[in-house]
Formats: structure tokens, sequence, C-alpha cells
């Protein structure tokens, strides 16, 4: 059902206890492309090519190649946006528990929200196959390719590709954050990737209200108790204001 503006401020304004789950939708306006949707990366690539672990076993030499070619560039570049923004001004006026993200873009720390769960783990960092080394993205060498790490084992990005666990630290924390909310901001996501999805429908079950900020319906639209329709950097800072005003 679609809501407007100031029906959302009022359930915002009442809630004791927000929090946030994030998707590619709300870094669109930063410049990234999300992968479902109307100029998502799936409309020109098959997601098994390059997102899949199984892709990656087999040949992490074409799928670096993918990835860097399609996404190191655009996410360096990128910036936060208004929505971002508007969540960072929600969690410093105490307005926002916490941020669930499923992207790896790293633009809700640069926005300046302390309090981010990184589901699917973070392009910025890289580790290793084999002795499990960390490292900034910043220190990829890239004349050949895979990358190789000093032990001799392959890197590959700290993200979570299709066909692997979250980390449990990352699930345990969310799962928390979903069952003791009494409302999330579903904002940015198609709401089509498990586990993710479930979180949502966790805090459905516990009673929370589920408020989506989206231009399209998602399948969690018919048991959201509103949608505000339209894109996150325009309707979130409006609504941030509604509420602080
Ligand atoms: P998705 O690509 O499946 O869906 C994107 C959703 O965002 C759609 O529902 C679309 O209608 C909505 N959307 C588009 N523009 C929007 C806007 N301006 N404001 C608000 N919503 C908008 O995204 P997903 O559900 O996050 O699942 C995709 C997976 O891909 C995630 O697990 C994520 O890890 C990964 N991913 C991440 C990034 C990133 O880090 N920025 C980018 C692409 C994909």
């Amino acid at each position: 059902m679609e809501i407007s503006l100031e029906k959302a401020a009022e359930l915002l304004k009442k809630s004791r206890n927000t929090v946030a789950l994030t998707g590619a939708g709300i870094s669109v306006e930063s410049g990234i492309p999300p992968f479902r949707g109307k100029g998502g990366l799936w409309e020109t690539m098959d997601p098994m090519e390059f997102a899949h672990i199984r892709a990656f076993r087999n040949n992490p030499e074409k799928v670096w190649d993918l990835l860097l070619r399609t996404m190191k560039d655009v996410l360096e570049k990128a910036r936060p946006n208004p929505a971002h923004h508007a969540l960072a001004d929600m969690e410093k006026t105490g307005k926002l528990e916490a941020i669930i993200t499923q992207n790896i873009d790293g633009l809700h720390q640069a926005a300046g929200n302390k309090k981010v769960i990184e589901f699917h783990g973070s392009f910025a960092r890289i580790i290793c196959t084999d002795c499990h080394r960390s490292l900034p993205i910043q220190e990829l060498f890239l004349e050949e390719l895979p990358p190789l790490c000093t032990c001799g084992g392959i890197l590959r990005p700290d993200c979570v590709f299709f066909g692997e666990n979250i980390p449990e630290d990352a699930l345990y924390t969310a799962q928390e954050y979903s069952i003791s909310c009494d409302l999330m901001l579903v904002i940015g996501t198609s709401a089509e990737v498990w586990p993710a999805a479930d979180l949502p429908r966790m805090a459905k079950n516990r009673s929370a209200l589920i408020l989506e900020i989206n231009p399209e319906p998602t399948s969690l639209t018919p048991i959201s108790d509103g949608l505000l329709r339209g894109r996150a950097g325009e309707l979130l800072p409006q609504l941030v204001a509604r509420v602080q005003g």
C-alpha cells in the first residue's frame, strides 16, 4: 500500500527502535548500478558468470577481470548521496539504531554512520583464500590476474558471493536487530536475495512495522505497512526533515 510522507513521518516519530535494511537501490543515485530492475547489471551480464562462488573457483582470473572492469572504477568514484546522508543524520539524532546493508560499497560509513552491518561483506577489502590475510583493495597488485597473496594464495574480494554463507557475526547481529526493532525501513532492495530478504519478515513476525522506500513495489510490499514510492535520495531527506522539524 502506498502511503504519504506525512503518514510515514508519523510512523517514524512513534518508533522507539528503528533499524534500516538497505540494498543496491540506495546507491543508484551515487552512480552505482543495481543488479535487478531498470539499468541493472543483469540486463547485460549473467550473474552466474561473476557473482557466484562457483564461477570464482572455476575461473578467478575471469571473475576478477569482470569485477575490475564493471565495479572498481564505479565504486572508487561513488560518493554518498542525500539518502545516505539522511540516514547518517538519523543516527546522530538518535532516530536510527543501526543499518543492515546488503551493499558492498562502504557509502553508509562514508556518510558518517557508525553502526553498519555489512551483511554481504565489502569490496573495500580483499582476503587471501589460503592464509586469510586481509588487506585494503588499494593495496591490490594488478599486474597479473588473479592477484596473489605473498603466501601464493589467490586473493578474493571480501564480499559474499552467491552460493556462500553469510559471515556468522553479521548474520546474528542483523537477526538481533531485526527481532528487536519496532520499525524497519527497507530501502532500495528488491528483497529477492536470501537470507537478507528474511530479515524484514522476521521483524514483521515480532510485530515491527515495515516501511519500504522504492520506486517499484517488491515481493515484500504485500506484507509491508507502507510503501513510499520514489527515489531514496529524494524521499529520505524529506522524511527525516519532517521527523526532525
Ligand atoms: P537489487 O539490485 O536486487 O534491487 C534494487 C532495488 O532498488 C530494486 O527494487 C529497485 O526498484 C530499487 N531502486 C532502484 N533505484 C532506486 C532509488 N533511486 N531509490 C530507492 N530504490 C531504488 O538490489 P538488492 O536487493 O540489494 O540485491 C542485490 C545484491 O547485489 C545485494 O546483495 C548487494 O550485495 C549486491 N549489489 C550491491 C551493490 C552496491 O554495493 N551498491 C550494487 C549492486 C549489487
